[in-house]
Parts: structure tokens; sequence; C-alpha cells
């Protein structure tokens, strides 16, 4: 099962992925995650991946993309994964389907997580008062806000075109959340020729 999770920051696609991950036994790999743990080094690379992610942008494509094609080709992820965070630009996507492409593979299901502005800010502040992200600064969550909606929610169309988005809706509880989800992804997996049986 090849699989994306997008939505605005804030929406959850995080904790949801961990527990799409566990349920469906396949990787969940984040770009968000990866980032993270490569800005404490001390290198040039992290210093920059530091100041970027710190102020809300996007790390570029270039960077974004080969670390996502090397994190794909280790062998957990030949059964399937779910990208949590990735792609997130035009540029992502045309370097996602190229890598595919050339594994013969294609996506399942993009999930779209949705919840609605003022309800993802508010989640974020939140997190910011317990977890103390340093891209939780109220300045900056604003900045990810409209980073994401010119860049990244566009492309949620492209997938619709593809026929592969699947939304739902992310709020209420976490666990009610992933029941939506595995009800809409098990739905979408069914066999057409049980799908036909079942009318
Ligand atoms: P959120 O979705 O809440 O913003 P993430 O953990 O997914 O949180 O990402 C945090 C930051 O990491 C982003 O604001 C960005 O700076 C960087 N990042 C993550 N994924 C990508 C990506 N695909 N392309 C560019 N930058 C990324």
């Amino acid at each position: 099962m090849r699989l994306l999770i997008m939505g605005p920051p804030g929406a959850g696609k995080g904790t949801q992925a961990a527990r799409i991950s566990q349920h469906y036994g396949i990787p969940a790999v984040s770009t968000g995650d990866i980032f993270r743990s490569m800005k404490t080094a001390d290198t040039p690379l992290a210093q920059q991946v530091r100041a970027i992610m710190d102020s809300g942008g996007y790390i570029s494509d270039e960077i974004t993309n080969q670390i996502v094609a090397d994190r794909l080709a280790q062998g957990d992820c030949v059964r399937g994964f779910l990208l949590d965070g990735y792609p997130r630009t035009p540029a992502q996507v045309k370097s996602l389907d190229g890598f595919l492409e050339g594994r013969g593979e294609h996506l399942d299901a993009v999930i779209s997580l949705v919840a609605d502005e003022d309800e993802v800010v508010s989640r974020l502040l939140k997190r910011a008062a317990t977890e103390g992200r340093a891209d939780d600064k109220e300045d900056t969550i604003r900045v990810r806000q409209q980073v994401y909606a010119e860049q990244t929610a566009p492309l949620l169309k492209l997938f619709a075109d593809r026929g592969l988005l699947v939304e739902v809706d992310g709020l209420g509880p976490v666990a009610e959340v992933s029941e939506r989800l595995f009800a809409a992804l098990d739905a979408r997996m069914r066999p057409a020729s049980v799908l036909t049986a079942d009318g």
C-alpha cells in the first residue's frame, strides 16, 4: 500500500500517520521528522535546515527530493509506505512520480485530512505550550498556514484529478479520526469484483 497524507499544519497528520502505519504495517515517512532530526547536527546543511524550518518556509526541493528518494529506496519501503509531509510542491510531485515510475509502482491513495484554519491554529498554539517545537510560534504558525495554502493545497486538485484523493474529516477524537481513515482506505482498497458484488 503506497499512501500520502496531506493537510494543513496542525491537521493531525503525524498522529494519524503513526496509527495508519501500525494498522497496515507500512512505514510512515515524515519529512518534518527527518528534517527535525537533521537540524541538530553541526554542519552547514543542518544550519540551513534549522534557519528555514524555524522561519516556517520550505526546504529546497532539491534537498527534499534527494532525502525522500534515499529513504524510499530502503528495504522497509519495498512493500509500501505512507508519506507524511511530502510532496508539498509541484517539483516534489514530479520527483515522486519519476521515482515510482522507475520502479513500476504507483500510489494507491492520497489522504486529505480536512480541518479548518481556526481549529488547526488553536491546536498548534496548544502544542507550542506543551511541546515547545521551535516552529510553533504564533508568527511562524501563520507563515506555515500561508505557505501551505499557496504552495501545497493546490496539489490536492491534482491528486483529485488522478482519482486518488480520499477526504477525511480531521475533527474529533484521535481514535475516531483513525476509524474514519481506516474505513475510507479499506473501501478504496477493496477489489473491484467485491465492490460490484456489493452493488
Ligand atoms: P507541519 O506540517 O506542522 O508544518 P512538519 O513536521 O510536516 O510540520 O514540517 C515542519 C517543517 O519541515 C516545514 O515547515 C518545512 O520547513 C519542513 N518540511 C517538511 N516537509 C517538507 C517538504 N516536503 N518540503 C520542504 N520542506 C519541508
